[in-house]
């Protein structure tokens, strides 16, 4: 095949309406989830979404140094998200990029509205996300490893935070994008949210949809993220379940 047809974009819904990895549009990867995987970090947690393998981990509350990055009245929450050299098809450069800085911040501010800053003052809760293996939908399973790692270092949180990727792909909205239907699909739309409190905390859109698609889309990220959100719970309950009952 030559470099041209290898461009082309493939044929990402085949005739019995299934996806490029033989999912339904409505059918998650296949999901794993583990805290505590780190013995030196307060909380750890590794997540894989099919093929996109994300750790997490989290130090804090701390004292901050410098000290003067310090709030009075909560604690600072600070994000690093990365993706290692051999987490991609190609060699990725060890120097953070500019996608690796706004998508530590994106997803910082996706956990933020979860953690109980307010109860730390004058600290700082470190959290670091390294991407071990991309395959679409990174920072939304870093959102869910983040907010898994956070629960695991005891940090008091109002409501876990999960995360998935919805998309269009050849006409037909997706759940749980993965690389080759991020890259050519005709929308993405990574979504966060605290299925408890019915709240969401991060929302982009790469592409295009329509008003409805886009209810379409939203709903179905939604119901998706719900049933992340039910195994981070489970996840935790079986480790730190109480045995009395
Ligand atoms: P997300 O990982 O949240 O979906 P993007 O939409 O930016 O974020 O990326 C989609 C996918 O493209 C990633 O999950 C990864 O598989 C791939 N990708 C992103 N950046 C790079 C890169 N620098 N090198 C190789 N692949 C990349």
């Amino acid at each position: 095949m030559g470099v041209a047809a290898e461009k082309e974009k493939p044929k990402l819904i085949d005739e019995k309406g299934l996806r490029v990895d033989g999912r339904r549009p409505d059918e998650l990867r296949p999901i794993d989830m583990e805290v505590g995987v780190l013995k030196n970090a307060d909380g750890s947690a590794l997540v894989k979404y099919g093929n996109t393998w994300v750790l997490a981990a989290v130090y804090g509350p701390r004292e901050a140094v410098p000290k003067h990055m310090t709030l009075p009245d909560r604690a600072v929450l600070r994000c690093r998200y990365r993706m290692l050299s051999f987490s991609t098809h190609e060699r990725k450069s060890p120097a953070p990029s500019r996608r690796e800085i706004e998508l530590s911040k994106v997803i910082r501010e996706a956990l933020e509205p979860a953690v109980l800053t307010e109860l730390y003052p004058r600290t700082t809760i470190d959290i670091f996300i390294e991407v071990l293996n991309a395959h679409g939908g990174t920072r939304t399973a870093g959102v869910t490893a983040a907010a898994l790692a956070l629960a695991d270092a005891g940090i008091p949180m109002r409501d876990l935070v999960a995360g998935v990727a919805v998309g269009k792909v050849d006409g037909i909205i997706v759940l749980d994008i993965n690389e080759n239907e991020d890259m050519y699909g005709e929308a993405d739309m990574p979504v966060a949210a605290m299925p408890g409190l019915g709240r969401i905390t991060l929302l982009q859109l790469n592409g295009v949809l329509t008003p409805e698609e886009f209810r379409v889309a939203l709903k179905l990220a939604l119901q998706g993220i719900k049933r992340i959100y039910d195994m981070q719970k489970e996840v935790l309950r079986h480790k730190y379940a109480v045995v009395e009952e």
